[in-house]
């Protein structure tokens, strides 16, 4: 029996789990994330080989689906929904630097690693005032997509999702109702997958990701 991997590679901790082809997880491991990156690869690398216990793996990957489909961007590549430019309202911009080297991305803004680098101190600690900048730039980046998307229905999980709770989505809902125009104002919700999400979410692409390729295959 193959395996299918999920990955949840974060600022804080690194998450592998393994589940079968109906999705059921059947192991799971958890790491804190290493600073240097040749360690984080290799940490990643003993994580997957301890999940996977020798059986093979069928596929790993992370995507975007719309739906219901994966979508796939030129040669493979994939949107990169947190490097897109966000309109700012932060108090410190001049701290707002991305790892993939921009001054305005969402991650920069509102990941839990670019919270740690704009407010020197991990989401749980940050005050009303704090949350609501995070609220803001998340409600952009959500006015972004809903206005390219028109999703009726917008999802957040992970980590300062969980941690952020109503106040930050109540200052996202408030973003979007004073910014988006001309779409209808998707739900916001908070994800019943909590902290899982993009574990879950990353199983249930490898899984459903799989099909079109390996019918491409067959096709030619
Ligand atoms: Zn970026």
């Amino acid at each position: 029996m193959s395996l299918y991997i999920g990955l949840d590679i974060g600022g804080t901790k690194f998450m592998v789990a393994a589940a079968d082809a109906a999705g059921r997880e059947l192991a799971r491991v958890r790491e804190d994330t290493p600073a240097d990156l040749r360690e984080g690869l290799e940490l990643l690398h003993a994580m997957i080989a301890r999940v996977a216990g020798g059986a093979p793996i069928a596929g790993i990957g992370g995507g975007f689906v719309v739906d219901g489909r994966l979508y796939r961007g030129a040669s493979g590549a994939h949107p990169e929904i947190g490097h897109q430019a966000v309109p700012m309202r932060c108090a410190h911009p001049e701290r707002v630097v991305c790892e993939c080297g921009a001054s305005d991305c969402l991650e920069a803004l509102a990941s839990g690693n670019g919270i740690h680098r704009v407010y020197g101190k991990p989401a749980e600690e940050l005050n009303g005032g704090e949350w609501a900048e995070v609220a803001y730039h998340l409600g952009q980046a959500l006015r972004n997509l809903a206005t390219i998307y028109a999703p009726g229905v917008i999802t957040l999980g992970g980590g300062v999702a969980v941690g952020g709770g109503e106040r930050l989505l109540g200052g996202i809902r408030a973003t979007l109702a004073a910014h988006a125009r001309l779409v209808p104002l998707p739900d916001v919700r908070q994800s019943i997958l909590g902290y899982d999400t993009a574990l879950r979410g990353a199983i249930s692409i490898a899984i459903d990701g799989l099909e079109p390729q390996i019918s491409q295959m067959n096709a030619d």
